[in-house]
């Protein structure tokens, strides 16, 4: 008789502000993980060392959500004054986690924040603000709050043929949504870039070799989720692959 599938624990790190001195977590993000067969884990702030070893060994994958800017000391550049807000407290969290996670090949689905948090874990670097560092190079509008719904995709990517995206969603283009300032700018040597807008600002990058399962979208599919085919495939694709 056929066991039942594996449900497989998701560890994510929950969305931070310090000044609130608040942790919390988005329903979209949980009930995407539910919905796709996934039980979500959310990892405390003061996690470290020998507990976060520990509680890494426990989950079968892990979730980067969205968030503030990555600190930009993290990839040796100065902050500049279009940079936004930063929670170094929360860096510190998820390049340990990121690290670890990819060393041990869990799987890792990292959206927004935490595709740019990944890749400079990794060793990559990001733009701090598209606006004023790629205006003449992108007339694309990445930021679409207070023009259209995030539930509504605002501009497409090109996929690239053989990726791992690729293979998950079978096509070469996808409508996205937007909702960043900021992009990847060289991507960390263990990664390679899987889709891009049309303006040619990075928005998914993957592992570089076969492996684990390892995917950094710049858009939000957990907003798309109800309404796009793709966005469920991702998930249902990172599942797959947690239970291993
Ligand atoms: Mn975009």
């Amino acid at each position: 008789m056929a066991s039942p599938p594996k449900i497989p624990l998701i560890g994510m790190t929950p969305l931070f502000d310090s000044a609130l001195k608040n942790c919390w977590m988005l329903n979209e993000y949980t009930n995407a993980i539910e919905a796709s067969g996934g039980i979500p884990v959310i990892f405390s702030l003061g996690l470290g060392g020998e507990a976060l070893a520990a509680a890494l060994e426990r989950v079968d994958g892990i979730l980067f959500p969205g968030g503030q800017d990555v600190g930009p000391w993290h990839y040796g550049e100065e902050m500049l004054p279009t940079c936004g807000p930063t929670e170094p407290a929360l860096d510190d969290l998820e390049i340990a986690m990121a690290r670890r996670a990819f060393e041990m090949d869990h799987p890792i689905l990292a959206i927004c924040r935490g595709m740019q948090m990944l890749n400079v874990a990794l060793g990559g670097s990001l733009y701090q603000d598209i606006p004023s560092q790629l205006a003449a190079a992108s007339p694309l509008p990445h930021e679409q709050k207070n023009r259209v719904p995030v539930d509504y995709p605002i501009h497409s990517v090109a996929v690239v043929g053989g990726s791992a995206l690729h293979r998950i969603v079978g096509k070469g283009r996808l409508q996205v949504n937007s909702l960043h300032h900021q992009s990847v700018k060289n991507p960390a040597p263990a990664l390679q870039v899987s889709a891009t807008a049309p303006d040619g600002v990075i928005e998914c990058i993957e592992r570089k070799t076969d492996g684990a399962f390892c995917l950094g979208v710049q858009w939000h599919p957990e907003h798309l989720f109800k309404r796009d085919e793709d966005a469920r495939k991702i998930f249902a694709a990172f599942i797959e692959a947690c239970r291993g």
